[in-house]
């Protein structure tokens, strides 16, 4: 068998790992993740360029969790002939009917303005074409096949495969995969998806796994230790308290799946403890609205500290304002609130949604604060944020940053450095063969050095994209 890297290699976007060859004597043809590469207009082209075999031929697909960079193209790969199943757990599957539909809406939209444009005579360039639409990203749905944690599968002769929680959003699964050898001895390749922080406020660790003949770990946070939790909370509480103190407006860029729900539970959680005062918080993404609704279907699979906050939540409605706004009039009497609002919007990079009007209101007044909370690719608004710009282009027109910009890296939905090691060091012997992805170069380097100074493992690599190697 073989590995080939298709995406999510030395970046974070586009995760797709195609493997063939033989298993007990078949020829064997697979996808793991097919996801969507985010971030400037060389994604666009990454994202419509054709896949390297016909999608018919491919058997199955195992999907790691429902974020979009891992599952964003599989309307595509269906529309352009792939008919197997795609393998995910429950709490996947559910995500991905609002997301995919999320994503073909988005494209739709953004396709219906240009074409406005372009009539008018006012759009310069080529029109963007929605990689998918609505009925295609439905039609998707319908091949979805679901398993939950620990039951192991068999999607083809010589194949066995099992989910085990990857802690990094609801549903999130670590995947191994056992392929049958000559000797009718397995071989188990685990891809860690992407792993979630240990000891995350309201969340499950990652499950630690003992054996694997090859991993594939993600390196979002490679290269870097996140702030102790307390610290994090104290930054964050900090922030938020003198913002408001300035009756200023707290903007929180959020991916609508995971993060929005965190930073929820963790405001409500921080006013639990009187942290925090009274809060008049809103959500302002319709996907993390209906997001929300499914993690409180899911609260059982969340850990204790989880159920306890949504408990107390629910007899003390009275001591925060939390409200899910929904039309986009709502949305936009927000940009008059001058001060003491905390808005939670999507997307979470701040590429495209209701967060770019958000950015656009508060980021040229000084009292108010921008707080990002979750990893930034290169090339996007986000990142520039990040990266300090002084001023942004918005909607064709300059934006002056004077709102201040705080980064807490703490909340990431990613383990840094050392929680990525201590997952490794959950397997007993040393692995023969290691690949990092999924993350940007100098990470998944500094991660390689950790993994070879402090487990002394050998046989590392960071893939080239495209590149194949033997499993
Ligand atoms: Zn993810």
């Amino acid at each position: 068998m073989h590995i080939q890297f298709l995406g999510a290699s030395q970046e974070v976007t586009g995760s797709k790992y195609l493997i063939q060859g033989k298993a007990a004597g078949i020829d064997h043809c697979f996808m793991v993740d097919y996801g969507m590469f985010q971030g400037g207009k060389e994604a666009d082209s990454k994202n419509s360029s054709p896949l390297l075999i016909d999608p018919a031929k491919l058997d199955f697909v195992v999907l790691t969790h429902a974020h979009i960079d891992h599952s964003g193209l599989l309307p595509r790969l269906c529309a352009q002939g792939f008919k197997g199943n795609i393998y995910c757990t429950p709490a996947t599957a559910a995500l991905l009917k609002i997301m995919l539909l999320d994503s073909a809406h988005l494209q739709e939209a953004d396709h219906e303005r240009a074409l406005r444009k372009h009539l008018q005579g006012r759009w310069k360039g080529d029109l963007p074409i929605p990689l998918y639409s609505t009925i295609q990203a439905i039609d998707c749905l319908a091949q979805l096949k679901t398993f939950p944690f620990h039951q192991v599968f068999s999607p083809a002769n010589g194949i066995r495969i099992e989910f085990f929680d990857a802690g990094h959003i609801l549903g999130s699964a670590i995947t191994a995969i056992d392929i049958q050898q000559h000797n009718n001895q397995y071989q188990r390749t685990v891809f860690s998806g992407d792993l979630g922080m240990f000891e995350r406020p309201l969340g499950n660790n990652p499950e630690l796994l003992t054996n694997a003949d090859t991993i594939i770990i993600e390196s979002t946070y490679g290269d870097r230790l996140h702030r102790k939790l307390s610290d994090t909370e104290d930054e964050f509480v900090d922030v938020l308290t003198n913002t408001i103190k300035h009756n200023g407006n707290v903007v929180i860029p959020a991916f609508a799946v995971g993060r929005t729900q965190e930073i929820i539970f963790l405001l409500i959680d921080l006013i639990r403890r009187k942290r925090l005062p009274h809060l008049n918080i809103w959500v302002d993404s319709p996907m993390a609205t209906a997001v929300t609704q499914l993690t409180e279907e899911y609260l059982p699979q969340l850990d204790q500290e989880a159920q306890d906050v949504y408990a107390w939540y629910q007899k003390n409605t009275s001591k925060l304002d939390l409200r899910f706004v929904a039309d986009v009039e709502e949305s936009k009497a927000l940009n008059r609130v001058k001060g003491g609002a905390i808005i939670i919007s999507a997307s979470g990079m701040c590429e495209a949604g209701r967060i770019v009007h958000h950015l656009k209101w508060n980021l040229p007044h000084r009292n108010n604060a921008i707080v990002i909370t979750g990893f930034q690719a290169a090339g996007t608004l986000g990142r520039r944020l990040v990266d300090q710009a002084k001023i942004i282009h918005l909607f064709g027109k300059e934006v002056p940053v004077k709102a201040s910009i705080h980064t807490i890296g703490g909340l990431s939905a990613h383990a840094d450095q050392e929680g990525l090691i201590r997952w490794l060091k959950g397997f007993q012997s040393p692995p023969k063969h290691v690949y990092i992805t999924h993350g940007e170069p100098n990470a998944s380097h500094l991660l390689m050095k950790a993994i070879q100074s402090q487990l002394g493992w050998e046989h590392l690599t960071i893939p080239q994209v495209n590149t194949i190697f033997p499993l």
